[in-house]
């Protein structure tokens, strides 16, 4: 069988009009209570795969005291993963935003390991922490490092857990380094569109990316990330 071109993180709920032509497959990812059930509903209607999740900036933003009615949504709509989700210490101000983080993280680690589905995670600045927390939890329904920007030494730990990690089409020196020293088993490629790139097609610079860094054939690189992808997210 062959497989469309996956884009493994795309927020589809950013678009007015949504047209997916054949031999593409964005999966499309929440963040917040209302960006999940809008992913919900056009994952259905176009038939991809969707995960849901509360991410950190909406932990600080909407406070926590609403999580259980959010976490009964989730349960609610059975994505194949929970995502976004993490910590991200560049937007939290102060110990308050920590905590809320925190506290919502791991309500989402709980609700992964109660739906033994996987997790894709969102961390900046916070890369080594989460990989700490993943770690004691001893969390194995499988990860994927979302937008890595980590360091080497940070992706070196995050492959320890088994870690998939995601490129957008950005370039940067660390992330050439990290490329090459991965093997193509551990990647997949994203386009967090509309945030990072325009539109999930763009994910076609992601591989290219990939292969350019990698020196192999672009139908390669696009074929094994989305079976990795396709193997993460039980499609
Ligand atoms: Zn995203």
């Amino acid at each position: 069988m062959t497989l469309p071109i996956i884009d493994a993180h795309a927020h589809l709920d950013c678009y007015k009009h949504i047209e997916i032509k054949p031999g593409w497959l964005p999966v499309t990812v929440g963040y917040s209570h209302y960006a999940n059930i809008k992913n919900a509903a056009i994952a259905k209607q176009y038939n991809i795969p969707y995960v849901l999740g509360i991410a950190p900036q909406t932990a600080i933003k909407e406070g926590v005291e609403k999580l259980d009615s959010w976490v009964e949504e989730i349960k609610k709509h059975k994505p194949n993963a929970i995502g976004e989700i993490g910590l991200d210490f560049h937007w939290a101000k102060n110990s308050e935003d920590v905590r809320k983080e925190e506290i919502v993280f791991n309500r989402m680690l709980e609700l992964a390991e109660e739906m033994k589905l996987p997790i894709v995670i969102h961390s900046r600045d916070a890369e080594g922490k989460v990989i700490d927390l993943l770690k004691e939890r001893k969390f194995s329904n499988g990860i994927m490092m979302h937008f890595f920007s980590g360091t080497m030494e940070e992706a070196g730990k995050a492959l320890d857990l088994g870690a998939l990690i995601s490129f957008t089409p950005l370039h940067s020196k660390e992330r050439k380094k990290i490329i090459n020293s991965l093997a193509l088993e551990s990647i997949v490629v994203e386009t967090d569109s509309p945030y990072v790139v325009r539109t999930f097609y763009d994910v076609e610079r992601a591989i290219d990316y990939v292969a350019e860094v990698k020196s192999l054939d672009k139908g390669v690189v696009a074929a094994r990330t989305a079976r990795n992808a396709a193997g993460f997210f039980n499609i």
